[in-house]
């Protein structure tokens, strides 16, 4: 995809290039060294260009006067302009706003800041442009059908007159232009847009005299007679009269109108025109409007008697009073609006002025419908922005935002060098950066517990492994989902941070981890071992397993004997003695006393392995033969039960106790017998 274009004006090289670097990954980059080049390159790549970014001090045309230029060209409407400026004293702020600025940066800035408003600016005055266009669109095709009468009318007058096809679109675009300049130097007139577009429609009648002129003299190619020239003189009466005769309405303004532009737009300000010598104001000043931009069409245009003289010879010609005295106010805004002059030559449709018109109106109506958003509203916006970015700083967040279209992360600076990303990501599911650290799935399951939040519950958390410095960390994503204000909302973007939770985490983990075991020997406890043997029969129900009870022989007289802590030491060397004899995946439990389990899993000749295993358990402390007693309990006998085989394993191990303790007994069936025989023998 062609890369859009950014104008960076700035004397300093320094500047633009720091500029340049921040904002070289997305957009092409012009610069401009001064004012000068900055008008220069608009001149000739207007259409090209999405952004000016413009400093204000600078040599040759500092920023204001590329900002009075843009304005005087039109240009401001077409490029919005970010100006970047360590002169920000509030009356430069205000002036640059006044200028059709769409922002402000103060230097020494963000770089996160700069790219942010920069892609806003850009995405607004792209939304603004199509929302306009939409705007234009209606207004466009309800003042199509009356315009489409006059342009016919128009076509026939200029036939009959010998007049290039043209010449009453051009008096109409330069009438627009000339009343609009007036309109924004003076209250003098009372003209509002209503007026200036009617006053502009009208002039397309001035000529309409004309018709009643013999052919002969309209198109005679040469110099008229005096005699000639006072016929050629009546078709402005004549105009007028034409259109006070007219049977039916009469009182509409735009009648009036053009009745006057037909009578009086060959006055002249000295009170030297015709028909009637009128002077200075009271000549209407619409009138007074077509008469000058009539004048500078014919002079520019083809006549049968006359060659076009160029934008320049009719300027000057007009200035030295050569075609009669004008209002001066309307030679200034002839010499504001000189470019546009120039370009109306060029225009031919009589679609690119009613465009140009359209759209000044859709603005107006846009504007007045509180579409647009207030310079104060802009500063606070600013302020707030400012105070986020420094907060974020100060605080060490990893704050970031989202953006759904363009589907777009920004994070804050600190963030960013934090976690190791870029700035601003385009296209975060894509980014390889994000994916590393975020691990694979994880953007995807965010971003899809957002889409289903609400504007009632915007929040979702996640706690994730982030990788983050090669090292894998807890931390818990908070997200804000946002919404627009249409009233039915829609999800557009989201706010959010990082909170790193690995310590307080991983010390829950190691306080769970501790309740689950026995402080004693670190084998884990009853509860957690019934727990842990349910999971694992559950999960692999087609394995083989095997539960063993341990009692140690006659503990009590060890205890007695040797004291407590001798008693404690021989638990702790059993414990070690487990561990040692099984797999790591078997589970060893101190069940409380001296009471022990092992759970396993096997998968050949269970009886050798029981049996290496009970040798451990017996052994020789400080010199003290320790002994234990085991009973042993197999799923395929039992049934995969926790319960079952704890049974069973106790039975066997009440068995083995019977029948003279140091030794081990598997479970069978039979043993049930004995015990209750024996147990009712006890009674
Ligand atoms: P038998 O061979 O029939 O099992 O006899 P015994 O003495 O081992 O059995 P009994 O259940 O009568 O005694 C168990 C003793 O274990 C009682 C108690 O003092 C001791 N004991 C239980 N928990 C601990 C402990 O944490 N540390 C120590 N040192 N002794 C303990
Ligand atoms: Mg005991
Ligand atoms: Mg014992």
């Amino acid at each position: 995809m062609k890369k859009e274009i950014i104008l960076i004006a700035d004397d300093s090289e320094m500047n633009r290039s720091i500029l340049a670097d921040m904002l070289s990954d997305r957009y092409d980059i012009i610069e401009a060294e001064d004012g000068v080049q900055a008008v220069a390159v608009m001149s000739t790549r207007l259409s090209d260009i999405s952004l000016l970014l413009l400093d204000i001090v600078m040599p040759n045309l500092d920023g204001f006067g590329v900002l009075e230029t843009m304005n005087k060209n039109g240009w401001i409407d077409a490029v919005p302009v970010i100006i970047i400026s360590s002169e920000n004293s509030s009356s430069h702020v205000e002036r640059a706003y006044e200028l059709g600025t769409t922002d402000f940066i103060a230097r020494p800035f963000d770089a996160l800041i700069v790219q942010h408003r920069v892609i806003n600016t850009i995405l607004l005055y792209a939304k603004q442009k199509r929302l306009i266009g939409m705007v234009e669109d209606q207004v466009y095709e309800k003042e199509r059908h009356s315009d489409l009468m006059i342009d016919i009318l128009s076509h026939i007058m200029e036939f009959r007159n010998g007049e290039s096809g043209s010449h009453i679109l051009h008096v109409r675009t330069l009438t627009d232009m000339l009343l609009t300049c007036l309109l924004n130097k003076t209250d003098k007139y009372n003209l509002t847009m209503a007026d200036i577009s009617m006053i502009s429609t009208a002039s397309a009648l001035h000529d309409v005299g004309k018709m009643a002129i013999d052919e002969k003299i309209l198109n005679k190619p040469g110099k008229l007679t005096p005699e000639e020239f006072e016929i050629m003189k009546t078709h402005s009466a004549i105009g007028a009269d034409m259109i006070s005769d007219l049977p039916v309405h009469r009182q509409e303004p735009l009648v009036k109108v053009a009745r006057e532009i037909c009578r009086w737009h060959h006055e002249r300000w000295d009170g030297r025109g015709y028909p009637d010598g009128l002077k200075g104001d009271d000549i209407p000043i619409s009138a007074q409007v077509v008469a000058l931009a009539d004048v500078y069409d014919a002079l520019t245009s083809e006549r049968v008697y006359k060659p076009p003289f160029t934008h320049e010879e009719a300027i000057g010609m007009i200035v030295r009073g050569e075609c009669g005295a004008f209002n001066p106010l309307l030679i200034e805004c002839m010499n504001e609006n000189i470019e546009q002059f120039r370009q109306s030559r060029e225009q031919s449709s009589p679609d690119d002025i009613k465009r140009h018109k359209l759209r000044r109106i859709s603005e107006e109506m846009l504007r007045g419908e509180g579409g647009g958003v207030s310079k104060r509203t802009l500063r606070l916006l600013d302020k707030e922005r400012v105070r986020n970015s420094f907060y974020a700083s100060m605080t060490e967040a990893i704050q970031f935002e989202y953006s759904v279209d363009p589907s777009m992360v920004t994070v804050s600076v600190w963030g960013a060098k934090k976690l190791g990303l870029d700035e601003i990501i385009m296209d975060p599911k894509k980014d390889a950066k994000l994916t590393a650290v975020l691990g694979d799935g994880t953007w995807e399951l965010l971003s899809k517990r957002l889409h289903a939040t609400t504007p009632e519950k915007p929040e979702i958390r996640l706690d994730c492994q982030l990788h983050i410095d090669n090292m894998v960390r807890w931390c818990r994503v908070a997200m804000r989902s946002m919404w627009t204000d249409d009233p039915t909302p829609k999800f557009d973007g989201a706010i959010g941070t990082v909170i790193d939770i690995h310590d307080s985490r991983t010390k829950i983990a190691e306080l769970e981890q501790k309740a689950s075991r026995d402080n004693l020997t670190g084998l884990l406890n009853r509860a957690s071992t019934k727990a842990q043997i349910e999971m694992r029969m559950q999960e692999r129900p087609e394995d083989h397993y095997a539960l063993a009870e341990i009692d140690i022989d006659d503990f009590k007289k060890v205890n007695d004997v040797y004291g407590h802590a001798f008693g404690d030491k021989v638990l702790q060397k059993l414990a070690r003695q487990m561990l040692g004899s099984v797999r790591r995946s078997d589970i060893c439990c101190r069940a409380g006393g001296e009471e022990f389990f092992i759970f396993l899993e096997y998968n050949t000749d269970i009886e050798r392995t029981i049996d290496r295993i009970y040798s451990n358990l017996c052994f020789d402390c400080d010199g003290i033969n320790i002994s234990v007693s085991m009973g042993v309990a197999l799923g395929e006998t039992v049934g995969l039960s926790y319960d079952a085989l704890y049974h069973a394993a106790d039975v066997a191990l009440y068995a083995a106790k019977r029948g003279g303790k140091h030794q081990y007994r598997f479970f069978d069936s039979s043993l049930e017998g004995v015990l209750k025989s024996e147990t009712k023998q006890t009674r």
